[in-house]
């Protein structure tokens, strides 16, 4: 059993300790950084104002993608290096990532109103096409997508008979050719935790609900205030480099607690998804395209449900908590009921999610023209600053070593890339080898339901059995909270996940916040309080 990672908040730690890299930001960038750093021997400290994944990194589509609608900016650069990571992504973590092949219908009837600059040349040089994306321009559009990533594992494009294919059924029957081409899922906000555990198993100190409030250049080093936000206090650290990989707060951090002159600016554009109980029977995620040139994905999600989305709006103000609006629910709605054959209503919905993409500015027209690239600015008029603008949680992985990149520009001592090819935490099995993992596990744990094994194994991988021990029935994991969550699983996620609250548990590191009622909820947050303040040695 990996051993317990010593809970960290601001008081707790040593004032006079002088870190390498200072992070501000437990999301997907500031984690992934930090385990990169970490294991090329940095000491590193990061910060996170909540829980980690609580702002972006837990809102997104949850997709390890190339992005084929940007082919249509023509962002090659970006989609080629998404679409190499889908795959050494998916090596890594294939417990919590996993292909998923995408049905796009082809609508011939369909009149785009498009202004990207592949619509726009095509309109040049075939006035007639104006406003259509002819199937053989996604054909065309796909070609590159298998082409352009050096894709090894994940299966190529195909055509469809929606008249004869189960993905048909579920659609309107005009809807008679499709196209099926793959990506992959990832759990995104687990995808954060197991960073930053890893991180913290190479030596990281990782600090949940600690606010960067200030942070100042002295003697060559950054003096950074942290604020405890659960008791208020204050402490300082000193650190030789700042990395501000805030998100949507990138440039509230430079000009608020860094008091810096801002060099670029932030886009934030927030997109909303809606769940609904299970909308179709197979495995398969539909890609929509709409009149307004947008994409809508309907997803089967946690086995009961489907997720769809999303929308591009624009946000004002990071501290604003994004929310669904009844305006995106009902274009959602609208937008898959022209494909759906069962038409949805605002009544199916169990839920939604709402978040901001922290996306550089570069002055584009629409939100879902921004570029979904990322920016890296290092700062050396005085202690080093490293600035983290935009990036995907697809392209995490490469964004931590350019940021190490940028700080071998100081550190020239710095050894050299290792995270690809290197299992995160419970990923040290084949790709397709997880069906065996879950029959082992029931094998050894025969207590075991055939959904909780699964569940188990989707989000431990072959830590499963770390959670389980000697237990030889279900009694012996303690106290049974409700949809297979055990006092055995919620001691597992303090004390190696960082988790301090029930929402951090059913929200982030599982999504079993859709199966539990409030009181049960409320239960576990009694529950994780009450261990919270019980002496470590108890
Ligand atoms: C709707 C939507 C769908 C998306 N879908 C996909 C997808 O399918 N695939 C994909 O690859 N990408 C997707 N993305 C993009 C991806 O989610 C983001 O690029 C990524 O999560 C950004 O991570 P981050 O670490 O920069 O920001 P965040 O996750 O927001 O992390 C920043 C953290 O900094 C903390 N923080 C801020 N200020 C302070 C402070 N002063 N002190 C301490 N902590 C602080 C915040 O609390 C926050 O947790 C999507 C984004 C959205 C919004």
């Amino acid at each position: 059993m990996p051993t317990r990672i010593a809970e960290g908040t601001a008081t707790d730690t040593a004032e006079d300790k002088l870190a390498d890299l200072l992070i501000v930001g437990g999301g997907i960038n500031g984690c992934g950084i930090a385990r990169d750093a970490a294991g090329r021997g940095l000491s590193v400290t990061l910060a996170e104002m909540d829980d980690l994944a609580s702002a972006t990194s837990s809102a997104s589509t949850k997709l390890f993608h190339g992005g084929l609608r940007y082919l249509e900016y023509f962002e090659f650069r970006l989609v080629r290096e998404a679409l190499i990571e889908r795959e050494t992504l998916l090596s890594a973590m294939p417990h919590i990532s996993w292909p998923m092949r995408f049905v796009l219908p082809l609508d011939r009837e369909m009149r785009f109103d498009s202004s990207t600059p592949a619509s726009q040349l095509l309109s040049r040089a075939m006035p007639w096409m104006t406003g259509r994306r002819p199937a053989w321009l996604i054909r065309l559009g796909l070609f590159l997508y298998d082409h352009l990533g050096g894709r090894k594992i994940l299966p190529p494009t195909r055509s469809l008979d929606l008249t004869t294919d189960p993905a048909g059924r579920a659609l309107k029957p005009r809807f008679r050719r499709a196209f099926e081409y793959s990506d992959c899922w990832v759990e995104d906000a687990r995808l954060v935790a197991l960073n930053a555990r890893d991180a913290a198993e190479r030596g990281a100190e990782i600090l949940t609900r600690t606010r960067v409030v200030k942070a100042r250049r002295e003697d060559g080093l950054w003096t950074v205030t942290l604020r405890d936000c659960e008791t208020g206090a204050e402490t300082t650290r000193r650190a030789r480099i700042l990395v501000n990989a805030a998100g949507p707060w990138t440039a509230d951090l430079i000009a608020g607690a860094l008091q810096q002159a801002p060099t670029d600016r932030v886009r934030l554009v927030r997109g909303s998804h809606i769940v609904t109980r299970r909308l179709f029977e197979h495995d398969r995620c539909y890609f929509f395209q709409g009149q307004d040139g947008r994409i809508v994905f309907a997803i089967p999600y946690e086995t009961d449900f489907t997720l769809i989305g999303t929308t591009d709006a624009e946000h004002a103000d990071p501290d604003t908590p994004p929310r669904c609006t009844e305006e995106e629910r009902d274009y959602l709605i609208g937008f898959v009921n022209r494909y759906l054959a069962k038409p949805v209503s605002a009544e199916d919905i169990v839920w939604t999610y709402s978040g901001v993409r922290p996306l550089h500015d570069e002055g584009e027209g629409s939100a879902s023209a921004a570029s979904r690239d990322y920016v890296i600015r290092l700062d050396r008029a005085g202690a080093p600053l490293v600035n983290i603008f935009g990036g995907k949680i697809t392209t995490y992985r490469r964004l931590a070593e350019t940021a190490l990149e940028k700080i071998a520009e100081i550190r020239p001592d710095l050894p050299g890339p290792w995270t690809a090819g290197v299992a995160l935490p419970g990923g040290d099995v084949a790709v397709d080898g997880l069906d065996g993992l879950i029959a082992t596990l029931r094998q050894d744990y025969p207590f075991l339901t055939e959904t909780w094994a699964r569940r188990l194994v989707r989000a431990y991988g072959t830590e499963a059995r770390g959670i389980l021990g000697d237990a030889q029935a279900a009694a012996d994991l303690g106290r049974d909270f409700g949809a297979t969550l055990t006092e055995a699983e919620l001691i597992w996620l303090m004390d190696l996940e960082f988790a301090r609250r029930a929402e951090d548990v059913v929200w982030r590191r599982s999504k079993l916040g859709l199966r539990l009622s409030p009181d049960q909820i409320a239960r576990i947050d009694d529950w994780m309080k009450d261990r919270r303040q019980r002496p470590a040695s108890e």
